[in-house]
């Protein structure tokens, strides 16, 4: 189990051959990939639990095991580094749910896509051969683009398939959906998966940000862990310890100079937490990067309790682990730019997940808990219950007579939970061009301190957990400075 406070703070001064700050699925991971080598390791932690965006807790009722931040982990199946190790040995298990993402319309149909990429095809009438067009070659050659997807910028090694993938995923989502597709359902379903990326749809690269996560869900699936998403992080973490790494917990820091002694520090933090515990120690070029560094839109979330599953009028989307609600193409591209452009959208797009349908595990018998976010502007303070759950009522009526819990939180709670999430922007800045590739700067994992790396998702290849930010961050300390 983590140690709780600094008494084992103590002990672990000048013994220790690397720090990490955070103890998200990035700081674990690079934590992991230092103590493989045999150098000793130290994780502080300022929450009382390990596994930052990656945790899970009884929200609303006794019972009720809801994920406070990721929900649903398709990059974390196919990381190359998380499927290296042994997590299943340490307690992790996927559940697979037999539809990925079910995308509801208002006629009652419903576009789903499934771990098959035949079957998700079929399903879509006459954009069926485009389907398989679009994902077919990309699909197969996952292998070959995996590491530039989920890695820094550099030459690929297989050009040819990366730039068959680059080509079209520099482009905004809306253009590509209208060119490909002939019609709503599928236009749809990939504007919706693209809306992932939290920028407007007609702005590259969210096409990149939809492709990846819908070929992901025929590589690998868009999976949850049994029990929620804290499994793995205590995965991650009882691995850590197994290496001989240690955690502790409860313990946040105010300045890098309260640290032990370490060849490395790595932060797994966001620009401005950085600037909060380093900043006194950048030259002031490197310190004005990092305040320029920009935030994206916030989220606002909410998690159910329910008597029941939820009522879907189409039962597909009962089969479905996600579900996406919010109407057409140009309905969801809509709602995104408002949220982007400081505005509250009437009707957001609603990400939801249904992991009891799956998991029963983690509500009482027969009871259920639902999961879900919409995009609001950096740091909003409106309401959107109201609006997230007429979504919700929208493709299943009936759903507010099962709601026995709930519990929001709002931009500002969301960073209070977590230091990186400045505005509630659960990407630790914002996707766009600029800021795909360099990270919180053109130096990515480093800074201009020696010793000093930044491992969080605000380094590529950014958002969700997967622990490649971890991965590349740790590598490179121990190239420069934990040599010997
Ligand atoms: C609401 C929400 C929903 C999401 N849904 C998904 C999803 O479904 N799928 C997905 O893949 N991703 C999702 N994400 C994104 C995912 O959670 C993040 O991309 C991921 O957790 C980033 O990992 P990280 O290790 O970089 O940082 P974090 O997970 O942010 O971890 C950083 C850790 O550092 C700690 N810390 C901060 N400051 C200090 C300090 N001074 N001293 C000590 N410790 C400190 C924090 O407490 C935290 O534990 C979601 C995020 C949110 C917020």
């Amino acid at each position: 189990m983590p140690q709780t406070r600094s008494n084992t703070y103590a002990r672990h001064m000048n013994q220790v051959d690397a720090v990490v700050v955070g103890s998200g699925p990035n700081g674990l991971a690079a934590a992991i990939v230092i103590a493989q080598t045999g150098r000793k390791v130290i994780v502080f932690e300022a929450a009382d639990t390990v596994g930052g965006g990656c945790r899970s807790a009884e929200l609303t009722l006794p019972g009720f095991q809801h994920d406070i931040c990721s929900a649903v982990h398709p990059f974390a199946v196919v990381s190359p580094l998380f499927r290296s190790l042994p997590l299943a040995v340490h307690g992790l298990e996927w559940i697979t749910p037999p539809v990925m993402v079910a995308h509801p319309l208002d006629n009652g149909c419903v576009a789903c896509v499934y771990q098959s990429l035949a079957q998700t095809a079929d399903e879509l009438g006459s954009d069926s051969a485009a389907y398989r067009r679009l994902f077919g070659p990309l699909t197969r050659s996952w292998p070959n683009i995996e590491q530039s997807v989920l890695g820094p910028l550099k030459w690929p090694r297989h050009p040819i398939a990366m730039a068959k993938f680059g080509v079209r995923a520099l482009q905004p989502a809306v253009g590509l959906a209208r060119r490909v597709f002939g019609r709503e359902p599928a236009r749809a379903l990939l504007g919706g998966i693209a809306a992932h990326s939290m920028l407007p749809l007609d702005m590259p690269p969210t096409a990149g940000v939809g492709l990846a996560l819908n070929l992901v869900a025929h590589v690998g699936g868009w999976c949850f862990p049994r029990g929620g998403a804290q499994s793995l992080a205590n995965a991650l973490a009882s691995h850590l310890q197994s290496l001989g790494g240690t955690i502790v917990t409860s313990t946040t820091i105010a300045s890098v100079d309260e640290l032990p002694k370490a060849r490395a520090v790595l932060c797994d933090l966001s620009p401005r937490p950085l600037l909060r515990i380093a900043g006194h120690r950048f030259p002031p070029r490197f310190r004005r990067a990092l305040e320029r560094y920009r935030y994206g839109m916030g989220a606002y979330k909410v998690d159910w309790a329910l008597d029941g599953p939820i009522p879907w009028r189409n039962p597909a989307c009962a089969l479905a682990g996600t579900v996406h609600l919010g109407g057409t193409l140009d309905e969801i591209a809509a709602s995104e730019r408002e949220s982007w452009e400081g505005r509250h959208a009437a009707h957001p797009f609603v990400l939801l997940s249904q992991p009891t349908l799956f998991d029963p595990s983690r509500a009482p018998q027969g009871r259920h808990i639902a999961w879900t976010y919409c995009h609001v502007p950096h740091g909003s303070e409106i309401d959107m219950l109201p609006r997230i759950e007429r979504q919700i009522e929208r493709f299943a009526p009936g759903f507010r007579k099962r709601v026995i819990g709930r519990a929001v939180m709002q931009p500002a709670d969301l960073e209070r939970h977590n230091a990186n999430l400045v505005g509630g922007d659960i990407a630790a800045g914002a996707t766009t061009l600029g800021q795909l590739f360099t990270r919180p700067t053109w130096r990515t994992y480093s800074t201009p301190l020696r010793g000093l790396y930044i491992c969080s998702a605000s380094t590529p290849p950014g958002v969700g957990v997967h622990g490649m930010c971890g991965y590349f961050a740790a590598r490179r300390a121990l190239q420069e400075v934990l040599r010997d």
